[in-house]
């Protein structure tokens, strides 16, 4: 019979800085209240700032290697092992008094533990050639800066032929997917590459974590994502749908304090804030901004997104004194 392992109990018991101690981990520098980052003990590879940790949350994650999660990924990294191997690893630890170590059996591995895993995602080793001035975008009110500053493009042939072509970056900027977005009633209105698992990604993010700033507005769609960037907010990331993923919910709360959700102001929008916001608190702070029903953001214009967004704040700000 296995032997029964509660991972949950694990997880709030067991603080990431002692584990990351007994991995000899003590070079991260602090860079922010409970964050810290530095070289990571993962992939060990390049990048001196590229693992990031919020000790009060519990959570890391390598904007180099992808690695990330809580003190069971942690260890399982560290290990090559399952989770379930990590969490009997951790099972006893701290039970008794003052242990000071976890009950590592290996310590430092010289296998690249990353390169075995199946990467998910991979890169991309080609991009498409697109028309960034099709009337298309202009309908749909995105800007020419916009359409260069995402990427986006009318592509006139392959397997996007006939869409706009949308370019996905995972969180370390590399080019992993595009998505094809139909332009006169073609079905699917969004194609997806085989394989490819959005579940993994947020929009825009790469771009979002190095835009300075701890908060971040979290939309649905692309094209909300590009309305919003263009309206003056540049950290914004999209779903890709109205669903948070737990890889997902990870990426925003190592880089963010404060999520604004600023999803569509339909039933679908509205129980998915509620859902999100519920599965966010206590990872970050969560406001959701309610749009009137019907309203989506890529259908606002700048002033209007603008507008509403302050006007969002000043009644919070209200609500709360
Ligand atoms: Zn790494």
């Amino acid at each position: 019979m296995r032997e029964w392992v509660d991972f949950a109990e694990i997880k709030r018991r067991i603080p990431l800085e002692r584990v990351l101690r007994s991995y000899g981990v003590d070079w991260l520098r602090r860079s922010g209240v409970d964050q810290y980052r530095g070289r990571c003990p993962i992939h060990r590879g390049q990048g001196k700032e590229a693992f990031h940790a919020n000790l009060k949350r519990g959570i890391f994650h390598c904007f180099a290697c992808g690695a990330g999660g809580n003190v069971l990924d942690f260890v399982a990294a560290m290990e090559g092992s399952s989770i379930r191997e990590a969490a009997l690893r951790l099972q006893d630890y701290g039970a008794g008094s003052n242990t000071s170590a976890v009950p590592v059996t290996t310590g430092w591995r010289e296998s690249k533990l990353v390169t075995k895993k199946i990467r998910i995602n991979p890169p991309l080793d080609f991009a498409l050639e697109l028309d960034r001035r099709h009337p298309y975008l202009a309908r749909r009110g995105i800007a020419g800066a916009t359409a260069d500053h995402f990427g986006v493009g009318y592509c006139g042939h392959g397997l996007m032929r006939g869409r706009i072509a949308i370019p996905i970056h995972d969180d370390t900027g590399q080019l992993v997917a595009y998505c094809g977005r139909a332009v006169d009633g073609d079905e699917p209105r969004y194609r997806f590459p085989a394989g490819f698992q959005k579940s993994q990604v947020l929009f825009h993010y790469d771009r979002a974590r190095v835009a300075g700033g701890d908060q971040v507005i979290v939309v649905e769609g692309f094209f909300d994502c590009m309305r919003i960037y263009q309206a003056g907010f540049c950290c914004v990331v999209a779903l890709m749908g109205a669903r948070l993923s737990p890889a997902q919910k990870a990426l925003l709360a190592v880089r963010f304090r404060r999520v604004l959700l600023l999803l569509d102001g339909d039933s679908t929008g509205r129980a998915a804030t509620s859902q999100i916001a519920r599965d966010l608190a206590g990872a970050c702070s969560v406001t959701p901004l309610l749009l009137p029903p019907g309203v989506q953001p890529d259908q606002m214009g700048a002033e209007e997104i603008r507008l509403f967004v302050a006007g969002e704040e000043r009644r919070l700000t209200i609500e709360a004194n």
